[in-house]
Parts: structure tokens; sequence; C-alpha cells
């Protein structure tokens, strides 16, 4: 078991949090900011243990100078005083001699942001290249590091793996939660997995490792084409995976009873129409399940125990290609189960639809959460110290 943040006495300590503050921003607004909400419970229950609270995240990709303009945190730290109803202290520096000073006139209670770690990145890529001086600084600045960014839990960087070797450490409420509530090998079953999005590539470590556990795994969205196209259907123009075709066989031949394909499509050509997977036209490119396939699939949901969701089952951002994403929402609200929405896209599709009551649980994670659930080690939780 990794230690946790209650493992420690924080009373008078200079706490160093890596949150993930990588919420999409368009126009100065941040569009989304559920990942700041899910940090409270951990800066909250530092803030009330009487600690010095010293928040780090990463914001996009920072490739040359420019970048800066659009990546600070500034606008991160504005919302999160909101939240906290009390002044966040932004450094707009990653080190020197200002954040330093700042941290040093800091009194118990007060919560201070360091600007983007990847501001880092323009010198030779230290945060992501996990810099060994660059993880030691950082860790100088506290005296416990905690990390709670769940969404960054798979890469090796400075700020949220280097900097674990040099601090008594530990992972925040919000990793916990995320670790508890996508280990599916403890799940009640049946357990089935809805499976979409666009490449069945990037989803092929997670099928080998969910189709051992799992019961049912529905296939659906652009990468459900590729599974037809390996039965031999003609999947007109749609998205395919040349390359994943032979694995499709495989898996459809050796688990026949455990992966369910869809069994109509929503096409577009020169009309929109709806057709069975067996007659899609050439000039037609499937952008979503039909209501056989909603049917279908309604029949494995309501027999489960444990629900996983990784993936759009169509084209959710264009209508109406959104109403096989909004149908299986509408399934699952009425459905008693454990229901848990792992990935970016997935978990943006059904919070934009106005579902997010519907599920038990909602991952922060894109690629971590894929990861996870592919069974591999994820350096941010491996750089933890065990109880
Ligand atoms: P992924 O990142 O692999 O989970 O893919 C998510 C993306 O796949 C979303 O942008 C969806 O709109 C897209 N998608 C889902 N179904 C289809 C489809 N049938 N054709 C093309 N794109 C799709």
């Amino acid at each position: 078991m990794k230690k946790t943040i209650e493992d420690y006495n924080l009373e008078d300590k200079k706490v160093i949090i890596r949150v993930d503050f990588n919420v999409p921003i368009k126009d100065d607004k941040i569009l989304d900011d559920t990942r700041i909400k899910r940090s409270l419970e951990t800066i909250n229950y530092c803030i009330n243990n009487n600690a010095k609270v010293i928040l780090m995240s990463h914001m996009g990709r920072i490739n040359n100078v420019s970048d800066k303009a659009t990546k600070s945190l500034k606008i991160v730290a504005d919302r999160l005083s909101d939240y906290l109803n009390k002044k966040v202290i932004f450094v707009s520096e990653t080190k020197g001699e200002t954040l330093e000073k700042a941290i040093s006139n800091m009194n118990n209670k007060d919560v201070l942001l360091i600007e983007n770690t990847r501001f880092e990145d323009l010198d030779n890529n230290k945060e992501s290249n996990n810099d060994e001086y660059l993880a030691k600084y950082w860790a100088s600045l506290g005296d416990i590091f905690i990390n709670d960014a769940f969404g960054t839990i798979h890469r090796n960087n400075a700020s949220n793996v280097g900097i674990a070797s040099y601090l008594p450490n530990g992972i925040g409420f919000l990793v916990k939660k995320e670790l508890e509530e996508l280990n599916i090998k403890d799940k009640e079953k049946p357990i089935t997995i809805i499976l979409g999005g666009a490449k069945v590539k990037d989803k092929i470590g997670l099928i080998n490792n969910l189709v051992n556990v799992a019961d049912y795994i529905l296939i659906a969205g652009g990468m459900s084409y590729t599974f037809l196209k390996a039965k031999n259907l003609n999947i007109g123009k749609s998205l395919l995976d040349t390359e994943s075709i032979a694995f499709c066989k495989e898996i459809m031949t050796k688990y026949s009873d455990k992966i369910i394909l869809p069994i109509d499509s929503v096409n577009e050509g020169k009309i929109i129409r709806e057709s069975n997977v067996e007659d899609i036209k050439d000039e037609e490119i499937g952008l979503d399940i039909g209501p056989k396939t909603i049917e279908l699939f309604k029949t494995y949901l309501v027999k489960s125990k444990t629900i996983i969701w990784n993936g759009p089952v169509g084209l959710y951002e264009k209508k109406p290609f959104d109403n096989g994403t909004k149908s299986i929402c509408e399934i699952l609200k009425n459905i008693d189960a454990n229901k848990i929405v792992g990935g970016g896209d997935t978990s943006s599709a059904v919070i934009n639809l106005g579902y997010e009551n519907a599920f038990t649980y909602i991952s922060t994670g894109g690629g971590a959460t894929l990861e996870y659930l592919e069974g591999k080690v994820l350096p941010g939780v491996d750089s933890i110290e065990e109880k």
C-alpha cells in the first residue's frame, strides 16, 4: 500500500502538491474546470491541518517562448481562489529568488501556485525529461511531497516523479480515489466494458488486459469499423485502422462470446441514413451506432453490476452523430450499477451532454486512465513510498 497524505502530520509544514490543472482553455476562458474542483479535497485538507500549501502543475506543451503567453496558470489561480474562498498567491516563475521569497513569506493555511512546470521544458525539456537537478531544486522548496495529479501519473516528469525521491511523500485523495475506482479486478460482476473512440491501435493494450476480467466488451465508435472490416464487411469510407485488422480477427475468434459488435450504423453519404452493418455503401462513412445496436447494448448493460466506459460511441461532437453517446448515457442513467467513465474524451462528452450525474465515477485522466486500465506501471505511483 502506498503512503497517503493522511500518513503525515502537516502542521506548520510546507506541503508541495503536484496537481493536474491542465484544463482546456479557449479565448482566455476555462472550458471545463473539473480537474480544479477535484483537487479541492486535498488542498482543503492541508489548509485545515495548518499546512502551507504549494501547488505545482503543467499546462499544455511549451515548445517555444511564444507558448508561454497562452499557457500561464494565472487563470487557474483565479478560479481556484473563487473555489477556496481565499486568495491564492500566484508566482509567475518556476524557480529563483521571487519564488523562494514568496514561499518563505507564507503563513500556515496560505495557498501558493507556481507557474506552469513545463516552462522549464524550454531548457532542454528539463521538466518532461525528469531532470535530476530541477527535481532536487523543487524538492528544496518544501517539506512533504504529495502527488495528486492523476492525469499526469503515467508521465515520468521532474515535478511528479523526480521530486518524490528527495522528500517524504504520499498520494493525495484524488489519486487514491482514482486508483480505487478504476481497479476493475475488485469490482462486482458481471462487468461490461463499453469501448469506443477512434483507433483500435490505442485500445489494444486495454482490450488484452480487460478481456480476462470483463464479462462483455461492447465495441463501438470509429474503432468498431475495423472490427467489421475484419469480419469481411464493407465499411465504405469509415475509419479503418488497417494495422489492427489481424488483432481484431484474433481477439474475436478467441473471445467470440465476450466481444459484442454493432449491428447497425448511422452513415453519412449523399444523405444521412441508418443501415445494418452489412449494408454500408462504398461512398458512406459510419459515424454512429444505430437504434438496433443501442437496444442490443442495453441487453448487456441492464444485467451488469459494473460498467466501465472508455471512448465515445460516435462522432459525438457533430449532430446527429451524438445520438448513440447520448442514448448510452440515457440507458446508464436508469441502471443501478457501478458506472465508471474513464478517459478524457468520454468524460468531456458525458459532462458536455449533461449526464455527469448518471455516473458513479468520472475519471480525471485521459492517457493515465487508459494506462492504468491496461495494467501498466504508473511512474507517478511507483515513485511513492510504501506504508
Ligand atoms: P479516442 O481519443 O480514441 O477515444 O477517440 C475519440 C474521438 O473519436 C472523438 O473525437 C469521437 O468523435 C471520435 N469518434 C467516435 N466515433 C467515431 C466514428 N464513427 N468515426 C469517426 N470518429 C469517431
